[in-house]
């Protein structure tokens, strides 16, 4: 892609109301557009980050079985009256009536609409278990949405829902979503941390929040410190190691040794939850049982905030300079910046190696603006590519390109031969 015909609209000063980091940054690095209190609208460079994330949410959903489905964003009031939960959801839930007064809402999460289709199809306990997930749009009339698009009020959630004969089953359902979970934060270059949320008794509901460590985070949790150095600890020990949060535990009654305990603050990027028939018994979706008789199958349902997760990331990985992806989810892998675009030595040579990085395979943005190279190459920074190929004249009569990584911010010089067999490797 050529910067200059890319919709990138970097910002020098980031607006007053962006308090923190990825929030400056993401409005500073053309990634998002507010249309209203809590609602943005997506840009290309963000749209970008965005669909990387999904895709890698969708490959390890779909690597442990479950099937993608689509929803629709509007359902009828009906459904959630049948769940009980038409009154109990409260302000968040925006409403709204059709032009023959037929009331609808706005998904604000979709169990109902999910057991509403599964009770039409799925007549026997032989078609169990079901996971069925989407990636799609929620809308959340939030009290006070604040941090740009970490908490909005429409937001793009990827939300999951089981179906299992019993709670064996549905135990183990949990626990391969709860696996893929993690798996997929760690894609991404996060070191996700569960906390145990359990809301009931033995057997009643189960519940983990995904935390990211990040101080600008909205909760507080006590953590043990083995999850965070892996090394130190064999993996039996790793996954007793859960975090407790501090709303719902005491720390000092949690069984993690006090010289190992940590504190800290953190963003829930997911949500996983077993709640049992709650709503396949007040929909009424039974099904036939082994016994020949009728069962209501086990539920769970399992939230990862996709929009928040770009918020996360950056949170997690940047500095004074601007954005620093992990490469996984990074817009494009390559800034490849002209540094005097309008001399044609230097431009002919960089659209040159453009072309030859393009037809490797790998994703350029390459910056031929005829802009000054201190703008060039603090938008580069900013927005915060993995790999920056930088060509100047100078550098050039001597044969040489520089390839800069964003992270370390260690330069090597490198013939353009070099470069491309550099960033050739996977
Ligand atoms: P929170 O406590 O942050 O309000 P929640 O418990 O209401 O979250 P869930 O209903 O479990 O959230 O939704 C699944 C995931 O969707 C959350 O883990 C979070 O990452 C994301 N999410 C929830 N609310 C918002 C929001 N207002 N804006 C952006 N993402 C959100
Ligand atoms: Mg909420």
């Amino acid at each position: 892609m050529r910067l200059s015909a890319y919709f990138l609209p970097t910002l020098k000063e980031a607006p007053a109301e962006a308090t923190i980091a990825s929030h400056r940054l993401m409005l500073r690095a053309g990634l998002i557009v507010q249309t209203a209190s809590g609602i943005y609208s997506w840009l290309p460079l963000g749209l970008n980050v965005l669909s990387k994330i999904t895709r890698i949410i969708e490959e390890e959903q779909e690597a442990i079985g479950a099937n993608k489905i689509l929803m629709t964003t509007i359902q009828p009031v009906e459904l959630w009256r049948e769940s009980g939960r038409d009154n109990s959801y409260g302000e968040e839930m925006l409403r709204f009536k059709d032009r023959r007064g037929h009331e609808l809402l706005y998904s604000p999460t979709n169990e109902e609409q999910v057991t509403d289709i599964f009770r039409r199809f799925v007549k026997s306990y032989r078609q169990l278990p079901q996971m069925l997930f989407q990636v799609h749009w929620k809308f959340r009339d939030e009290m006070r949405p604040r941090f740009g698009i970490m908490r909005g009020r429409e937001f793009l959630m990827k939300d999951g829902y089981s179906f299992d004969l019993d709670l064996e089953s549905a135990k183990k359902t949990y626990k391969k979503i709860f696996d893929a979970y993690l798996t997929t934060f760690r894609r991404m270059g996060l070191v996700p941390i569960p906390v145990r949320a359990d809301s009931g008794a033995i057997g009643g509901d189960m519940s983990h929040e995904f935390q990211i460590l990040a101080e600008t985070g909205e909760s507080v949790l006590f953590y043990d410190a083995l999850l965070l150095e892996p090394s130190l600890a064999s993996a039996a020990e790793r996954a007793a190691a859960y975090a407790v949060s501090q709303e719902k535990h005491n720390p000092y009654t949690c069984s993690v040794p006090p010289n190992r305990l940590r504190q800290s603050r953190g963003i829930e990027v997911g949500h996983v939850f077993y709640f049992g028939t709650k709503y396949t018994r007040a929909m009424n979706a039974s099904i036939m049982g082994p016994e020949g008789t009728p069962i209501y199958p086990e539920m769970g349902s399992y939230g990862i905030g996709v929009t928040r997760l770009v918020g996360a990331i950056i949170e997690a990985s940047h500095d004074e300079k601007g954005i620093v992806w992990p490469e996984a989810v990074a817009p494009f892998r390559v800034g490849l910046v002209s540094l005097h675009a309008e001399e044609a030595a230097c431009a002919e040579a960089s659209t040159d190696l453009y072309t030859k990085l393009s037809n490797a395979g790998i994703e350029v943005l390459y910056d031929d603006r005829e802009e000054r190279m201190g703008v060039k190459l603090s938008d580069m920074d900013l927005i915060g590519l993995p790999w920056q190929v930088l060509v100047g004249p100078k550098k050039l009569a001597a044969g040489v390109v520089e390839l800069k990584n964003r992270k370390t911010g260690e330069v090597q010089e490198l013939s353009q031969e070099g470069v491309l067999n550099f960033l050739g490797r996977p």
